[in-house]
């Protein structure tokens, strides 16, 4: 099911191929004033209206057939969505911008260093190449084995995603939600070697033909397990399985159609805590905390769940939500998007460093978000920019609230 929050408008609901799209252009140039990587470089090549005028231009004959550095413009790109949302002539850019990718893949023009990174995932079912097996490895250093371990059936399945699954840095986002669960009595599977890459780094590198086997057997996997629901603490693998697995499948719904539940954590950990499913302290027994929250573009402008991370928030004793200058809909990207991290990384770092200074501007000292990725890259730019803002995952904060209930308890 799709989230049922108030929709922010859906870039991939378009039918119009990528010429039609971009005759609506008038060039006026309101999507370079929100578009992170130009903003880094005032470059108008790396601006989206210039990305709109060159498939024009290609369409319309003016340019000859794309070469390399043609290429080069769509992949140095975040598919944040800020472009598309702030558009008044209702140009789906980022649509453009990903059919675009996909000619080009078509072509022979992926970037060999995006083409190196689809084959990995080929080969290794994952994004680095390490075996798949070990997807779980996180598990060992958790007070005591999680329940969803080895779990044959369940109600609900956690799709960890790859970032999460072998990046040291980013354990602490599982480790926290399979915590929660355990403490809640949450009839939870975890996949292990069965959970594939979702598929979307090949479907942001034009590649979609090859992510249908994970797709297909993702969807197989989760199935045979008897799954109602599935859960995700990663905004990108939410927002591929909401939008694109159905597509890929030949389904209008996954719900409706196979009976499977897609849900992001946060959605989950929202319905859990206004249920009292958690036991918390009372406000009065908590020092305050101001937090901060930055919205993954995939979860909210993309995946439209804007309010849920701020249900949680706002359910945990002694926490204080101060919105940075660019929220919600109009968040600014991580830097952690479009794949930029294996093609030109120093777009996405200047992007986050950006985004990290906005976080420090609040005054809050701890930065929340809701994907794994974004923690990664806030937390690398943060480091870079020698700014001390502590950055977490909101099922982090879940579990420090539980912790301090319960060693309260024990007092
Ligand atoms: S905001 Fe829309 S109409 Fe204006 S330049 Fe950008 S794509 Fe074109
Ligand atoms: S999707 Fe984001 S990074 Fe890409 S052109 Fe649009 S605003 Fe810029």
């Amino acid at each position: 099911m799709m989230s049922n929050e108030t929709s922010v408008k859906d870039v991939n609901e378009t039918t119009m191929s990528a010429d039609e799209e971009t005759r609506h252009c008038v060039r006026c140039g309101l999507c370079l004033s929100v578009c992170p990587g130009y903003r880094e470089s005032l470059n108008e090549t790396d601006s989206p209206r210039a990305r709109v005028a060159l498939v024009q231009a290609i369409t319309e004959g003016v340019l000859d057939a794309p070469n390399e550095r043609y290429a080069g413009a769509f992949f140095r790109c975040l598919l944040c969505g800020a472009c598309t949302f702030v558009c008044p002539s209702g140009v789906a850019v980022d649509r453009i911008l990903e059919l675009t990718r996909g000619d080009l893949a078509e072509q022979g023009l992926l970037p060999e260093a995006l083409a190196e990174l689809d084959a990995r995932i080929a080969q290794y079912r994952n994004i680095s190449a390490e075996e798949n097996e070990g997807r779980l490895i996180w598990v060992d250093n958790l007070p005591a084995p999680p329940t969803g371990l080895g779990k044959e059936q369940a109600e609900v399945a956690y799709f960890v995603g790859c970032v999460s699954s072998f990046f040291p840095r980013s354990y602490q986002v599982p480790q926290a939600l399979v915590q929660i669960f355990d403490r809640t009595g949450v009839d939870y599977a975890l996949l292990g070697g069965s959970e594939w890459c979702c598929g979307y780094p090949m479907f942001i590198n034009g590649e979609m033909d090859k992510a249908r086997d994970l797709i297909r057997h993702n969807v197989e996997a989760v199935q045979a397990m008897g799954v109602k629901k599935i859960v995700f603490s990663c905004a990108s693998c939410y927002h591929f399985w909401s939008h694109s697995y159905p597509t890929a499948l030949g389904v209008n719904d996954l719900e409706d159609d196979l009976g499977i539940e897609v849900m992001h954590a946060t959605e989950f950990l929202a319905d859990l805590l206004e249920a009292g499913a958690l036991p918390l302290q009372g406000d009065e027994d908590v020092r305050e905390q101001v937090v901060t929250y930055h919205d993954p573009c995939d979860l909210g402008r993309k995946g439209g769940v804007i309010e849920a991370p701020r249900r949680v928030l706002a359910q945990l004793p002694g926490v204080r939500l101060v919105e940075m200058a660019e929220n919600r809909d109009s968040s600014h990207c991580c830097g952690g998007g479009g794949n930029l991290e294996s093609f030109a990384p120093e777009v996405g770092q200047a992007v986050a460093g950006s985004r990290i200074r906005q976080a420090a501007e609040t005054g809050a000292k701890t930065l929340i978000s809701a994907c794994q990725q974004c923690e990664r890259t806030l937390a690398n730019a943060a480091r870079a920019e020698r700014i001390r803002v502590r950055v977490k995952d909101v099922a982090e904060l879940v579990l420090d609230a539980l912790d301090e209930a319960q060693s309260s308890e024990g007092d």
